[in-house]
């Protein structure tokens, strides 16, 4: 490969990317995955270049234990999507490359008719350490899709924990997929995920798990009712689908461009972007002090013994923590 300097690659990126082409998309989601300083200064100049260029695509976040069937439902819905002329971007948060090392979301060979489709790009779940650092470049891989003129960009990920947090906190569209039965604890479903809901299916509603598939979506159906509504302009529809059987996948597709003319009509895409960018902004401070925190040198020369003076209880936390605070403020100003 010809050696480029430093200053050119996020603009030959950025062409390539604005030009719709796959290799430029994927070389700039690796520059923005990359955690090396260098590469993040890039990054963040790609962005810049990007940035005017995204905000133009349907933000989807789909969440569900895995086996649900979400790559099943994906697929069809992806397939069903580009027939529509549409093109289509799946990203995913795993939260388990994480915490092991290893990936629910991305080890096995999934979607494998849509990853072929030239008019869908498949990205799996980035190696991170923090669920935090995950999301965020997930934010930013959002962006990059925009700006390659993927019309929808889907975010996956996995019903375990945080992670459905922070996908419903960067997409316009929230949806749950779940299986049928699961009794009265409703699968385990946190209150505080099902009021993250705009849509929730109950997959695998076909064959013997019909019956208890139309139970499991009477029974969300009245929970819902108990429920504070996200939007007072959407009521939370629930259906039974088979993406297997590719019934009611369609409708999702329909349902989804209810949603968004819904949503576009009471100003509450432009809302809800405008708070998720609010808050990423205080992300990116945070993230950006810690790292300034951790690498002040007053800071990291006493931090050692500091960190062990408070495990022995011989400092408080409080009294610890503004020692290290002074340090790093008389070294930064
Ligand atoms: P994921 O882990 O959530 O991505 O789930 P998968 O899409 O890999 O599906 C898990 C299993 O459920 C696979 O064996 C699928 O074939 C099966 N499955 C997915 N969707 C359906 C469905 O609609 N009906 C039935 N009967 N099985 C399904």
């Amino acid at each position: 490969m010809a050696a480029r300097t430093p200053e050119q690659l996020p603009e030959k990126l950025a062409q390539g990317v604005l030009a719709g082409q796959r290799r430029a998309l994927a070389r700039a989601i690796t520059l923005i995955e990359s955690t090396r300083a260098d590469h993040r200064e890039q990054a963040v100049r790609l962005l810049e270049l990007l940035s005017p260029h995204a905000g133009g695509a349907t933000r989807i976040g789909i969440s569900g234990v895995p086996g649900a069937g979400k790559s099943t439902f994906i697929e069809a819905f992806g397939l069903h999507v580009i027939e529509q002329g549409r093109r289509i971007a799946v990203l995913s948060v795993d939260p388990s490359s994480a915490l092991s090392g290893g990936s629910v979301l991305g080890d096995k060979t999934r979607m494998e008719r849509l990853s072929r489709d030239s008019r869908a790009f498949i990205r799996p779940s980035p190696a991170g350490r923090t669920l935090g650092g995950v999301a965020r470049r997930t934010r930013e891989t959002i962006l990059l899709c925009e700006a390659a003129g993927f019309d929808l960009v889907l975010v996956e990920t996995v019903g375990v924990g945080q992670s459905e947090i922070a996908v419903a906190e960067m997409t316009d569209m929230f949806l749950l997929l779940l299986l049928p039965g699961g009794g009265d604890d409703l699968q385990g479903i946190k209150r505080g995920i099902m009021e993250m809901a705009d849509l929730i299916l109950v997959n695998k509603a076909d064959g013997d798990l019909l019956p208890a598939a139309n139970r499991t979506v009477s029974d969300y159906r009245n929970a819902l009712r108990l429920l504070h509504p996200k939007s007072k302009h959407w009521q939370v529809p629930v259906r039974g689908i088979s993406s297997l059987q590719q019934r009611g996948v369609d409708e999702v597709w329909q349902t989804v461009g209810e949603f968004w003319r819904s949503m576009q009509e009471h100003g509450e895409i432009e809302r809800r972007r405008a708070e998720q960018a609010r808050a990423w902004l205080w992300n990116e401070i945070q993230d950006g002090l810690m790292t300034a925190f951790r690498a002040a040198a007053a800071v990291n020369s006493a931090l050692p013994a500091v960190e062990q003076q408070v495990a022995g209880q011989a400092l408080p936390p409080t009294v610890a923590a503004q020692r290290l605070l002074d340090l790093f403020l008389d070294k930064s100003s």
